[in-house]
């Protein structure tokens, strides 16, 4: 996409940042000078690599470790930030993971570990952020959701919850913080090529996708990319975009 603005002097959160989706989103901002933040919870290997790759492109950033449903670490972590840079100017809520199962048979550990981290850490870290972002009057957000917030999918009915959650609080967010300058953005990808998505059978979700591929996380980075650094995207707030190759039709 065109006209994006460099974002050099801004500095940028991304949940879930080691590997897959988040950590295209880092690369991606980190190449328009956005100084970036890499969350991410266990592999310390994959958050240093994605450190290095930006360092050798001559970029600024730093692996951020912390648990985006804890209140305490997430708290911690933003001090962390304001410690280092003094303010924040775009989070990306990334971090997701799936616990998959027939309704009948979910355990209630599978919808609370789903729901503590796909929505409560999209809160808690909104929260934090908005703080910074509020004394600023300026910031950017953008929730990653999915496909199956807004068609469901058999399977995963913590998961769907979760996402269909992110959409009704990326709105009140967007309408609570438009006053003060932070925009409020979702992104809701289909399928698309990650390890969340290896384990899956890609040739029958092939069959249910419009456009009869699979997504990017380039193409994704991309979509977050406009939505921060363009001018056209400085003019969207509350919107939810699909990325998902005709499924929602
Ligand atoms: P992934 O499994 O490859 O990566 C997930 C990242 O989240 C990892 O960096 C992991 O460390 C981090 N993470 C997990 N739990 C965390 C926690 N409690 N605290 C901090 N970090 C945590 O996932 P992905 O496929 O790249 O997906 C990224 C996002 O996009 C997720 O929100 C996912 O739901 C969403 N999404 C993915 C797809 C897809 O097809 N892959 C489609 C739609 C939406």
């Amino acid at each position: 996409m065109s006209n994006k603005e460099s974002l050099s002097g801004k500095v940028a959160l991304i949940t879930g940042a080691s590997r897959g989706i988040g950590k295209e989103i880092a690369l991606e901002l980190s190449k328009l000078s956005a100084e970036v933040f890499i969350n991410y919870s266990s592999s310390d290997e994959k958050a240093d690599e994605v450190v290095s790759t930006i360092k050798n492109n001559g970029g600024k950033a730093h692996k951020l470790k912390f648990d985006v449903s804890k209140e305490e670490s997430v708290s911690l972590a933003f001090d962390e930030i304001i410690k280092i840079n003094g303010s924040i100017d775009i989070l990306v809520n990334n971090a997701g993971i799936t616990r998959d199962g027939l309704l009948m048979r979910m355990k209630s550990e599978q919808w609370d570990e789903v729901l503590n981290t796909n929505l409560k850490g999209v809160f808690l870290c909104t929260k934090y952020a908005s703080k910074f972002m509020m004394k600023k009057r300026s910031g950017t957000i953008v929730n990653i959701s999915s496909v199956v917030g807004i068609i469901g999918n058999p399977g995963q009915a913590n998961y769907s919850a979760a996402k269909a959650g992110v959409i009704g609080f990326t709105k009140t967010c967007a309408k609570e913080f438009a006053s003060r300058g932070i925009q409020v953005n979702a992104i809701a990808p289909g399928f698309i090529e990650t390890e969340m998505t290896e384990k899956l059978n890609t040739e029958e979700i092939v069959k249910a996708i419009p456009l009869k591929r699979l997504g990017s996380c380039s193409q994704i980075a991309q979509l977050v990319s406009f939505l921060v650094s363009s001018d056209a995207g400085s003019y969207i707030t509350g919107q939810t975009i699909s990325i998902d190759g005709g499924m929602s039709i």
